[in-house]
């Protein structure tokens, strides 16, 4: 578990690759029952650019990306009953779902993170939306927020 205590010897066994970690906001992922119903509120009346509409087989949801001024808005609409998001909705209700991290080297941030105390949901990155390398970190270890930590797709 994460100890504030050793933040300092933690910080300073950092490797350069992840300092990017702290400094971009990637992108908002927010869990939606239907897709369709809920773009046009994002898309059409608040304006945001739609990026790209994906289906990613892995997670079984359908995803939405759209641009808001320092990152991306993904909207996230399971594809099946046993979709993890279907899970979170049922259990929370739809809404922010999780916050992603931007790093240049994924596989490194979560070696670093894993090694720093956090608990992780994916050991190594995988594929997400976009041809981003993604992987999770477990709420539990983060004040109560899944975070992903993404890196973008070359
Ligand atoms: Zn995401």
């Amino acid at each position: 578990m994460f100890d504030p205590a050793k933040i300092e010897e933690i910080l300073s066994a950092l490797p350069d690759a992840v300092r990017p970690l702290s400094s971009g906001l990637d992108h908002l992922g927010v869990a939606v029952k239907d897709l369709d119903a809920t773009l046009p509120l994002y898309h059409q009346m608040l304006g945001l650019e739609l990026l790209y509409e994906e289906t990613v087989e892995s997670d079984k949801v359908r995803v939405a990306v759209l641009e808001f001024g320092g990152g991306h808005l993904e909207l996230l609409e399971p594809t099946s009953e046993d979709s993890p998001v279907a899970k979170f909705i049922e259990k929370r209700g739809a809404g922010l779902h999780h916050v992603a991290l931007r790093v240049s080297d994924c596989a490194t941030a979560l070696k670093a993170v894993g090694e720093a105390g956090f608990q992780l949901i994916d050991q190594v990155p995988r594929n997400g939306a976009g041809g981003k390398q993604i992987g999770f970190v477990h709420p539990k270890s983060t004040g109560g927020v899944l975070l992903e930590l993404c890196q973008p797709g070359s």
